[in-house]
């Protein structure tokens, strides 16, 4: 079941994106359970597009896709990134499948190295042979452990290569590497977002696939302690995912974004102890604040420079921070709380 929150997002998505660019187009989503790969098949089907998601379901959830299995422009393959092939005319692809969570990507290192190099490389294949556009779900952590902040695209990064975050890290650099390559070599039409951190309806809460936003909001929902590493000053920026996806898809059909690196985020800065204060306000939750040793290598700032996304599709993020954390936990709240694995 697609819920109110975010029947109601998609409208707010399809207000900014034009239809004709997508009705009928053949469209692969990697990763197409997961967090912001499921948000995309909902807005390309909204659109028209005919939707092939692939995943492997190592991160992703069926339940974020379950209600557009029955749709005969939908179609859900369960499949590693790395070996799925494909015979039908694809026009594009938008490669997101990748482990998000560092907690859970530094548990499975050598899977999320693979997803991100050998699943690219086949990404690239298949849309060179389709003469496909490609938009490759880089991220903010390919600027690591950044000395520039608010980072601009120009910036090289600082990243310990052989680090705990390394595995995602220089998996997600390769690829940048690889498809900039291709578009160098074969003149393919890739675009790489590098995305920051985006929260909404559907970003992962349990476990070890919780990200600070969502593990927060649970906790607080269940008046347990909120866990916050080191001492909560580092910060990070929020975007909500109706603007990451919006941007997405915007730049998806530019013309001046071939071969393009292009943040993609909001530039409210906060520290992590400010987010973890305004989750117990809004909540109203009884949970005691708990601090927790800090992880090796944790970026402490991250904040987009956000110029060159307004230059190229005119941009903006349009929904404040303040309204998308409410929107958030009135959507969690609507929900059972997933069990904690
Ligand atoms: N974090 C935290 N408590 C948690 C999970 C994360 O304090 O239970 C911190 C984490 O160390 C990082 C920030 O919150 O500094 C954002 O974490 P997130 O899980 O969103 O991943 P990241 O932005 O580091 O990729």
């Amino acid at each position: 079941m697609i819920d109110d929150i975010i029947l109601e997002d998609l409208e707010n998505i399809k207000k900014l994106v034009k239809e004709d660019k997508f009705a009928g187009k053949n469209v692969l989503v990697t990763g197409g359970a997961g967090f912001i790969g499921s948000w995309l098949c909902d807005v390309f089907i909204s659109l028209g597009a005919k939707v092939v998601a692939v995943d492997d379901l190592s991160t992703g959830r069926m339940k974020n896709i379950d209600h557009l299995t029955k749709n005969p422009k939908f179609k859900f393959v369960k499949c590693d990134v790395c070996t799925f092939k494909n015979k039908e005319k694809i026009e594009f692809i938008l490669h997101m499948a990748g482990h998000a969570s560092p907690d859970e990507y530094q548990i499975h290192p050598i899977e999320t190295l693979q997803t991100s190099a050998f699943g690219s490389a086949n990404m690239a294949e298949l849309a060179r042979k389709n003469d496909a556009t490609l938009l490759f779900a880089s991220t903010s952590e390919v600027y690591g452990d950044a000395e520039v902040v608010p980072t601009p695209e120009s910036y090289w990064g600082k990243v310990n290569p052989i680090g705990p975050r390394s595995c995602y890290d220089e998996g997600k650099r390769f690829a940048e590497a690889l498809l900039v390559a291709y578009h160098k070599q074969y003149g393919l039409d890739v675009k790489i977002p590098r995305i920051f951190n985006s929260y909404g309806p559907r970003l992962r809460e349990d476990g070890l696939y919780g990200r600070a936003m969502s593990r927060f909001i649970a906790q607080a929902r269940a008046n347990d302690a909120i866990t916050v590493y080191g001492d909560g000053k580092q910060t990070r920026s929020f975007c909500y995912i109706t603007d990451t996806v919006t941007g997405l898809m915007l730049l998806t059909t530019n013309e001046k974004a071939k071969g393009e690196v292009v943040n993609i985020g909001n530039s409210k800065e906060m520290t992590i102890l400010e987010l973890a204060k305004r989750i117990k306000e809004i909540t109203k939750c009884k949970s005691p604040v708990t601090f927790h040793p800090l992880p090796k290598d944790d970026p402490k700032r991250r904040c987009p420079y956000m110029s060159k996304l307004d230059a190229l599709v005119g941009w903006k993020p349009q929904v404040k921070f303040e309204d998308g954390l409410r929107r958030t936990i009135k959507w969690f709240s609507s929900k059972p709380r997933d069990p904690q694995n």
